[in-house]
This record gives structure tokens, C-alpha cells and sequence, in this order.
């Protein structure tokens, strides 16, 4: 859930000469700046607009600017134009674009990794594929690069289905200890097809991408 809202900070203040309080008839109002921005998470995002209200520091009373009579609204607008808005209510805006670019770079080099990794296949890589035809929640996959012979790889499949590209293997799942063969271009149909999701080259045993299952004639392979 992302909570946002709108809120105010008072960015200046000062004292206004000769107003009359409409409801104390005292002359000690202050003319109150506000930059009213949109927060989310309470970090400011932007600001969209300034107001200025009069309060009385006898009474209290306030005057929202809509109210404010027209022979102060010039020296009201004056002070309001003049004001800057702090910089620190684009915080947000600045996380945003921020992470945006982030992001995006991170993206590039992912797809430059993994282009590498498709053109120069190593035993051990690991494929995240997805079978989008299949009906069921689960149908993410695993294939694993066993041997590399010239063109051809020699890949294996891993026994569960998952419904997410998993960080961890089932401690029952594993690698089945049967190869199948594929040319090495086969990879590179699996990309345009979409069915690849990502390559893992680098990863730690704890995490059971290590694990193997025996294969038994009753078992469904995942191809
Ligand atoms: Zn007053």
C-alpha cells in the first residue's frame, strides 16, 4: 500500500503592518507563506502551490488568502513570489528519478550479462524458464548446463515446477541425473521465444542449485 497525501510547510513568515484583525480589531497579524506539496511514505515528492494565510497573534483568528481583502492581496502576492520553494520538497521526486535510473542501468547490464552468457555457455549455468502455455500456477523451470562439447551442450531439467523464478531450490528438488542434448543455438531460441526469464552463472551451493534427483521412468520431466 502506498500511502500519500498532501501537506503544507510554512516557508516564511512575516509581520504585516496596519491589518486590522476582522475579528479582535488588533493590529499584530502575520502573513503566513505556505508551499503545499504531495507527499508519499511522508517523504515531500513535489510541492504544486503556495497560499497565504493571515493569522492574528492576538486571537488566533486566520484569514485564508481567498478572503484577504484586495488592498493587502498585492503586498501579499509580492512576498509570496518571492519566496522560493525549498528544494528539500522534491526529496521524493529526486529518490524517484533516481531510482528510475537506477534501475534501468541495472537493466542494461543484466541484459548485457546475459546475452554473454548465452553466447558463451558454461556447465553449470542456470536457466529460469517459464512455460507460459501450461495452465497451472507453477510453471517455472530449470535447466542446467552439464557439458559443453563444441556447439553442443549436454543440459539437464530440475524436478519441481515453481511458481516464481525460486532463490532457493526445494531441499527435495534437484537436477535429474540424465542429459539431454541441444545445440547451442537452442539457447538463443529459448530468448526470442520468451521463455527465458534469466541465467544464473554465479550462485552458492547453500541455495541447492547443486542438489541432483534420481530420475525414474515414472517421473514427468519437465521439457
Ligand atoms: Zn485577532
Amino acid at each position: 500500500m502506498i500511502i500519500y497525501g498532501w501537506n503544507a510547510k510554512n516557508i516564511k513568515q512575516a509581520p504585516l503592518e496596519n491589518y486590522e484583525c476582522p475579528n479582535c480589531q488588533q493590529k499584530q497579524s502575520v502573513i503566513v507563506i505556505f508551499a503545499r506539496y504531495v507527499d508519499i511514505f511522508w517523504i515531500p515528492v513535489f510541492p504544486f502551490k503556495k497560499t497565504a494565510v493571515i493569522v492574528c497573534t492576538n486571537c488566533k483568528h486566520e484569514t485564508e488568502e481567498n478572503n484577504i481583502e484586495l488592498g493587502t492581496k498585492g503586498a501579499i502576492q509580492q512576498l509570496k513570489s518571492a519566496v522560493p520553494i525549498p528544494k528539500y520538497l522534491f526529496s521524493g521526486l529526486a529518490l524517484i528519478l533516481f531510482a528510475i535510473a537506477f534501475f534501468t542501468y541495472q537493466g542494461i547490464q543484466n541484459g548485457e550479462k546475459e546475452n554473454a552468457y548465452l553466447g558463451d555457455p558454461k556447465a553449470g549455468d542456470i536457466y529460469f524458464l517459464k512455460n507460459d502455455k501450461g495452465k497451472s500456477a507453477n510453471n517455472y523451470y530449470l535447466m542446467k548446463v552439464r557439458k559443453v562439447e563444441g556447439d553442443s551442450l549436454w543440459i539437464s531439467y530440475n524436478s519441481f515446477w515453481y511458481s516464481r523464478m525460486t532463490k532457493k531450490l526445494d531441499p527435495k528438488d534437484g537436477f535429474y541425473n540424465i542429459m539431454y542434448s541441444m545445440h547451442k543455438d537452442g539457447l538463443k531460441e529459448l530468448q526470442t521465444s520468451g521463455e527465458l526469464k534469466k541465467i544464473m552463472r554465479e550462485y552458492s551451493a547453500a541455495d541447492g542449485f547443486d542438489q541432483e534427483v534420481e530420475f525414474h521412468e515414472s517421473d514427468t520431466t519437465a521439457n
